[in-house]
């Protein structure tokens, strides 16, 4: 998991996203998918890395911390929705959220982008009962939800299993 300190160019807002990749955060900012928590802009870049960077009041500030001191994401997921914005005063919060995803995903079986196949599998009958996470997209949530099947998005990102070399 890569964390970025990111800046709306409109606001001049900061804050951090969690992605699973850096190449991540290049699909989700292509794709306009990343958006300011403060005011929503969708002009959103890398915030440029300078310590003593004059701060005004109202901006969040900036905590430096290295990938090591994070936990391990767990490796056989990845979420549904995959965008997380962590102003500074949720990172707590955020931490435990990350053990209750690892918890939660223990025994869960990572399906990859077969999640829709699979979750109709189950609830139909085909195959057994059993928690499954994986990839979908809007269209297939949207479809399951029409047929009483349902997926929830997933709090954090996860990287999938065969990303990890
Ligand atoms: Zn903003």
């Amino acid at each position: 998991m890569i964390i970025f300190d990111l800046i709306c160019t409109d606001g001049e807002h900061r804050f951090e996203g969690w992605f699973g990749s850096s190449n991540d955060y290049a699909d989700q900012q292509h794709r306009g998918l990343l958006d300011c928590p403060v005011c929503g802009s969708a002009n959103i870049a890398k915030a440029v890395m300078a310590p003593n960077l004059g701060r005004k009041g109202n901006q969040q500030p900036v905590v430096s911390r290295t990938v090591d001191d994070r936990p391990e994401p767990p490796t056989v997921a990845k979420p549904v929705i995959n965008k997380v914005a962590v102003p500074a005063e949720y990172q707590e919060m955020i931490g435990k959220l990350v053990k209750a995803q690892e918890k939660m995903l223990a025994n869960s079986e990572w399906v990859g982008d077969k999640f829709a196949d699979r979750a109709r599998d189950i609830h139909y009958g085909d195959a057994d009962e059993k928690p499954i996470h994986g990839t979908a997209s809007k269209e297939e949530v949207a479809d399951l939800a029409e047929e009483g099947i349902a997926a929830l998005p997933l709090p954090l990102p996860v990287l999938p299993p065969e990303s990890k070399n």
